[in-house]
């Protein structure tokens, strides 16, 4: 029997409201925010971003998850994974009774009609997509519309015959799905981390070069069978939603020169395809904290969310740039005046730095969040630093 879908929330959302204001809202930046995002007190300044947290797709994909536990509270719940990169959301659903997929192996092909499965804000892959309506359990789909649009674009590319190029984390759950949609229509993808993977295989266009080092290089960041000789005679530029939008833009510049002088002006527009897909909500984040930093005065920037949130480390990659910088998964990383845990920008491991808040004087903290990072831990971080300064 073919999967229920339902893909416009359940008609429950005034029901469960109330609980989510109760776990997410935070009183004290909803103050901060009506008071032009600025808090003072003692020798403490703290400036909030002027967007930041939870965007649209998650909220929806948050309050659709709420309304899949009010719907159906005797039915079995499932995440496929991580709902959003968050882990004090993903953990406040675990504490509802919602099981993850993720946490246990085969668990798909024990699924049944009965069963009750939430797909997540960045979506799944084609292939996960029909192993699960295969089971025949009820689906709720909060992938974000955003991210829908980028999978309709890749999907013009491979009908035209233009291989995606995906600025994207290839790890990602999001690029997975959106490279799965390329194939699925019989496209071809290559997936490039940032500047550097891009500059070369604008230099494989332009010159060619060795075939195998390339192939062994994007070993697993192209569709089967890609051949670089063949497979960048055409393409069309695509983008993770959560990419540093500065990035995503050069990386469209680059390759859309190296095909110019590859193949010519005139024979541009069939050959190279490009649309903006970093969704608005990444954009106004990155844009707040560039506006923050430049307006502002400040000491010490603290930016909130999950280390495996790609948005929240470009956030926190734009704030290491030009101030000292934390990226802190939790308040709780805040350990006291002297200590935090983070994660430096670029790296892969959180550390404990000391020193990190100015012992006398006066200080300017600013602070921003990702998009999958709820207000209350904003609200609790600005606690602990007013804590700490007075
Ligand atoms: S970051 Fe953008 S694409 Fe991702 S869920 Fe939020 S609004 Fe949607």
């Amino acid at each position: 029997m073919p999967s229920l879908i339902f893909r416009k929330g359940l008609d429950l959302k005034n029901a469960v409201a109330g609980m989510l204001a109760e776990n997410y809202h935070s009183t004290i930046v909803d103050r901060i925010k009506a008071d032009d995002f600025t808090y003072h007190t003692g020798r403490l300044t703290i400036h909030l971003a002027r967007e930041f947290g939870f965007c649209y797709g998650v909220d929806r994909a948050v309050d659709y998850a709420y309304q899949t536990r009010e719907r159906f509270p005797y039915r079995a719940v499932y995440l496929t994974g991580e709902i959003i990169h968050n882990p004090h959301v993903n953990e406040k659903l675990r504490s509802m009774g919602i099981r993850f997929l993720s946490d246990e192996a085969g668990s798909v092909d024990r699924l049944g009609p009965d069963d009750v499965v939430i797909l997540p804000a960045f979506g799944v892959t084609v292939a996960q997509l029909q192993q699960l309506d295969s089971r025949g359990c009820t689906l709720i789909d909060t992938t974000c519309g955003s991210v829908l649009n980028v999978w309709k674009n890749v999907r013009r590319y491979a009908d035209n015959g233009h291989t995606a190029i995906i600025h994207g984390k290839v790890w990602h759950e999001e690029t997975q799905a959106t490279a799965s949609h390329a194939v699925s229509y019989g496209g071809k993808y290559l997936v490039v981390l940032d500047h550097r993977e891009a500059s070369a295989v604008c230099d494989y266009i332009r010159r060619g070069g060795d075939r195998d080092a390339f192939l062994n290089h994007f070993a697993n960041a192209v569709s089967p069978g890609f051949d670089p000789d063949r497979d960048l005679q055409h393409i069309g530029l695509a983008n993770q939603t959560t990419m540093l939008m500065s990035e995503s833009l050069e990386i469209g510049d680059m390759f859309q020169a190296a095909m110019r002088e590859k193949y010519g002006d005139s024979d541009l527009a069939n050959r190279y395809q490009a649309f903006d897909t970093i969704c608005t909500a990444t954009q106004d984040r990155q844009d707040a904290v560039v506006a923050l930093l430049k307006d502002k005065s400040i000491d010490v920037m603290i930016v909130i969310g999950g280390y495996n949130s790609s948005n929240t480390c470009n956030l926190a990659r734009i704030c290491a740039a030009s101030r000292p910088t934390f990226h802190i998964a939790d308040p709780d990383c805040l350990v006291s005046p002297h200590e935090v845990r983070h994660r430096p920008a670029g790296s892969k491991q959180e550390v404990t730095a000391t020193g990190w808040l100015p012992p006398s004087g006066d200080v300017v903290v600013g602070l921003t969040s990702g998009a999958s990072t709820p207000d209350n831990l904003v609200g609790a971080a600005i606690a602990k630093i007013e804590a700490f300064c007075n």
